[in-house]
């Protein structure tokens, strides 16, 4: 019901915080991410201008007077458009949506003097509704002055959840980079076993079916995104490394028939995962009943 009357509320638009702030400039506009901000952006009757790849001949004229400036372009590109941009006014809010957060806040905090955020979206573009979505704020420099934006995205219905650059990184390397690079080698290990999908689909079992959803939706996005998401953090070979080092030892059991040793671990790990197992299993018992629900066939 929460999700519907948002998805509503769309279409009448949302109310706006601050009225009297300058347009807001979207740097990467055209994009997926920058064209979802744009439309809730401007139902909330704000002035959005877009300052796509080919538009830095007229960056000034269309900077001019900016009250806001979101970067949304891809990763790699995210420090040197924020080095390319010209001196804001001092009272403009500098953010980006970028997916890591440590570099493109320095890169931001360097480039600007006024107030800096750092945003991270925890969801893609394909969304109707921001209802219950979580949205990761990094602080930057004068916090007091971006409030009204906070307050902006509340409105649209989306969850903050504040945290140090480092940490938000820190985390992206288990939520984001090993959880698509995992997806990515089980992809390639359908594709390798020349899997017919056709026909797992008529054998799954519900969490199975939500199994293949989470990997083949990956696959119906831009290579170069998640490449970037992988590829962006040093840290990712080690973390991918350790994980291996868990799929050799995994491994070993099997190969050596003990399943003693199997139950062991399961048993220990179950410990470790303590009361949250017992939530997961109630909250995707949830999903499975919705995911049931909506199947397409
Ligand atoms: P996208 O490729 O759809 O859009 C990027 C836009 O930036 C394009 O319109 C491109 O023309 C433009 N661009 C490229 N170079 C530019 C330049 N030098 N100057 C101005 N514009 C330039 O990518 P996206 O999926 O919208 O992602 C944009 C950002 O949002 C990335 O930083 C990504 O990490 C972040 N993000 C994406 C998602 C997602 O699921 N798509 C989710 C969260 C965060």
């Amino acid at each position: 019901i929460m999700r519907e009357s948002y998805a509503s509320e769309n279409d009448v638009g949302f109310k706006c915080i601050n009225p009297d702030v300058g347009p807001i400039v979207i740097v990467g506009g055209a994009g997926k991410l920058g064209t979802l901000f744009s439309q809730l952006f401007r139902l909330s009757g704000y002035e959005v201008r877009i300052l796509d790849k080919d538009d830095w001949p007229n960056a000034d004229a269309i900077l001019d007077g900016a009250g806001v400036v979101v970067v949304s372009v891809p990763i790699h590109h995210t420090n040197a458009v924020i080095a390319q941009l010209p001196t804001l006014p001092k009272e403009c809010v500098l953010l980006d949506l970028t997916s890591i957060k440590q570099a493109p806040l320095a890169a931001m905090l360097s480039k600007h003097q006024g107030p800096v955020v750092g945003l991270h979206p925890m969801f893609g573009p394909d969304l109707s509704s921001l209802a219950k979505q979580v949205v990761v704020v990094c602080h930057g420099r004068d916090e007091a002055r971006y409030q009204w934006l906070l307050e902006q995205i509340r409105i649209w219905g989306a969850r903050l959840h504040e945290a140090p650059a480092s940490e938000h990184d820190q985390a992206m390397q288990l939520v984001q980079a090993m959880r698509h690079f995992t997806a990515f080698v089980y992809g390639a290990h359908l594709r390798r076993e020349r899997a017919d999908l056709d026909q797992l689909l008529q054998f799954s079992s519900p969490i199975y079916r939500l199994e293949l959803a989470m990997v083949g939706r990956l696959f119906a996005q831009d290579a170069k995104l998640y490449g970037d998401i992988i590829f962006s953090q040093p840290d990712t070979l080690a973390r991918a490394r350790h994980y291996m080092d868990r799929y050799q030892e995994a491994l070993k059991m099997l190969e050596h028939g003990d399943k003693a040793g199997f139950e062991a671990q399961f048993n220990d790990i179950a410990d470790w995962f303590g009361d949250f197992a017992k939530q997961f299993q109630s909250e995707s018992g949830n999903m499975l009943l919705s995911a049931n629900d909506n199947r397409s066939e």
